[in-house]
């Protein structure tokens, strides 16, 4: 697919004209409205973009996750030519460049840009590593560098910052009244609509014995051929990666993306609400939005997205309850987590607050499990490259954290098996939500449940070989048996911290023989991880 071509000459004077603007668009920045091609210059300017194999092994990138931003990528070069934009395209197939930078230098050397033009990306390895290539070669080859604000978030880095000056605690839910002010989303004058910031405690629901009822149908969009080419390369490229693309049906065009959120609009927003939380057997998607990586490689504005469920609501098609908890997520949650990431970077990816250094039990990697909660939320993650919210912190991320797993692996696993995964969003949530990694810098407590939460939330307990209210013994859940052993490692600070004061208070009632038994079932279950 690549179509280099070398700077054209001047007729008159056969000197070499320079290209003015080379615009790189990363993978992650697949914005029709993109800030780098605002000033676009057909006469004057190209696009580069380019596929290279570190982008998918630097983490063990699973094949649904690669597939999707190849596909994404690929679609969009052809979107821009169909507008009349000349684009490089360094596939991989075309060329042997294993990193980013290495393209991009072949791109200058080609096109001798005066300028090379991007959108802040949304990795600070990839940003620290072309500041870095322009610091060493920017003046040998002549050429500058411009990173533009990416206007598809509502608020800049720089903006975050300023507000994070003002508190001593980040805290999310000061974050979200500032933005439903600041963009007037759902407001009624100064106040939030319906009177209340926040629905949380209605958005917490579950099924019950007789299950999520029918679920709508969500869009499936076939593979068509320059996926397929895609899923070829990637075997090609990348035969042992985790994960499957046979399910693959993620929407990676505009138009299609598009159709993603008309349908959650119309069919699942309504239900949204009161089950979010909810979890339940092989129904991967029930009643979510499925739109986040379309929304992270920016097929999809926020701003769309949020202006959608607001006039659902207004229709009377959705509750307030369950618009309000969508909003949250959006407005909230996703620009609160990218303001933290660049605020804590490169700190946050060294975090390990508890110095927890075991390894990832291997059957992260394949689902292989007797661990039924485990098995269905991470056999979903490999087969379709998506789980939701709850299972993503409250099943594999707690998982991660009673089982003193290093912070990094898990980090590096996440990044690597989700389709949405960009490390901005990955790395706060996985560090700063899951593993309490950064010592709560804006969660105000561990997030941490036994195998209860779980038999409250999904139906997974039923079909499990552990029995999720047992804590020693050979039934004993695993989860349940970590759980009251994370309590009694670290009493004494849960103990000092009135959201989890409550919880340590158990086991301090608890006989010494009864912790002795904790104890030592807990230390052989962190003996054995591989094996459960
Ligand atoms: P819905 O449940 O329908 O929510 C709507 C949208 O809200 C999402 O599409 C997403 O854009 C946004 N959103 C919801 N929760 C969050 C959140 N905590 N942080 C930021 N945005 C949020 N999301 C990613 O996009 N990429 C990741 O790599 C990622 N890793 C995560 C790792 C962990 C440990 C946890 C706890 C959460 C992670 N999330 C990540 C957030 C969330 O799980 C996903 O955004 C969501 O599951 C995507 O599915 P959906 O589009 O159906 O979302
Ligand atoms: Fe998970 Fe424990 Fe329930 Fe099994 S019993 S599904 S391990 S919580």
């Amino acid at each position: 697919m690549t179509t280099p071509k070398a700077a054209p000459r001047s007729k008159a004077t056969g000197k070499e004209n320079r290209t003015r603007h080379l615009v790189f668009i990363l993978g992650d920045q697949l914005d029709h409205e993109s800030a780098a091609l605002t000033d676009f210059d057909h006469k004057q300017d190209r696009v580069f973009m380019a596929e290279v194999a570190t982008e998918s092994t630097h983490v063990w990138s699973s094949k649904p996750r690669t597939a999707y931003f190849l596909s994404a990528m690929r679609h969009f070069a052809l979107h821009l030519r169909k507008q009349g934009f000349e684009v490089d395209y360094a596939s991989i197939d075309s060329h042997s460049f294993a990193e980013l930078t290495a393209a991009l230098s072949a791109a200058i050397d080609r096109h001798r840009p005066e300028k090379v033009v991007i959108v802040e990306p949304g990795d600070y390895r990839v940003e620290q590593s072309i500041r870095e290539w322009f610091g060493n070669n920017g003046v040998t080859k002549n050429v500058a560098l411009a990173i533009r604000e990416d206007a598809h978030f509502l608020l800049s880095r720089r903006e975050f910052v300023e507000w994070s000056k003002g508190y001593k605690q980040l805290r999310m839910e000061f974050f979200y009244r500032m933005m439903r002010k600041r963009h007037a989303v759902m407001m009624d004058g100064e106040e939030p609509l319906g009177g209340r910031w926040n629905f949380d405690a209605e958005n917490r629901g579950a099924f019950g014995k007789a299950g999520p009822g029918e679920v709508p149908v969500a869009p499936v969009f076939v593979p068509d051929k320059i996926t397929i080419e895609v899923f070829n390369d990637i075997e090609k490229h990348f035969p042992g990666h985790p994960g499957s693309i046979d399910k693959f049906a993620w929407p990676v065009t505009r138009e299609d993306a598009l159709t993603a959120l008309k349908s959650f609009i119309h069919g699942r927003l309504g239900k949204f609400g009161d089950y979010q939380d909810a979890m339940w057997t092989n129904q991967p998607y029930l009643f979510h939005s499925l739109i986040s990586a379309a929304l992270n490689v920016k097929l999809l504005n926020p701003r769309e997205v949020i202006a959608a469920a607001v006039q659902a609501l207004k229709k009377g098609q959705a509750s307030l309850e369950s618009v309000e908890g969508f909003v949250r997520q959006i407005l909230g949650w996703r620009e609160f987590i990218r303001g933290t990431y660049w605020l804590d970077m490169p700190g946050m990816r060294k975090a390990n607050h508890f110095n927890h250094s075991r390894k990832l039990p291997a059957w992260y990697w394949t689902a292989d499990t007797n661990m039924n909660c485990m098995k269905q939320s991470i056999g979903q993650t490999l087969e379709y490259g998506y789980a939701h919210h709850i299972q993503r912190l409250m099943v594999t991320g707690i998982f991660g954290l009673l089982a003193e797993t290093t912070p990094q692996e898990m980090e590096d696993w996440y990044l690597a098996v989700y389709v949405d995964a960009v490390e901005w969003v990955e790395l706060p949530n996985v560090a700063g939500m899951a593993l309490y990694a950064n010592g709560g810098r804006f969660t105000s407590k561990p997030y941490i449940a036994s195998g209860a939460y779980i038999k409250r939330m999904s139906n997974y307990c039923t079909g499990c070989r552990y029995k999720p209210d047992v804590k020693t013994g050979t039934n004993a859940c695993p989860f349940t048996t970590l759980y009251w052993n994370f309590l009694d490692k670290h009493e004494k600070s849960l103990a000092g911290n009135p959201r989890t004061s409550l919880m340590v208070r158990n086991i301090t009632r608890m006989s010494e023989d009864d912790r002795l038994a904790i104890r030592a079932q807990a230390l052989q279950t962190l003996n054995q991880l591989d094996a459960l």
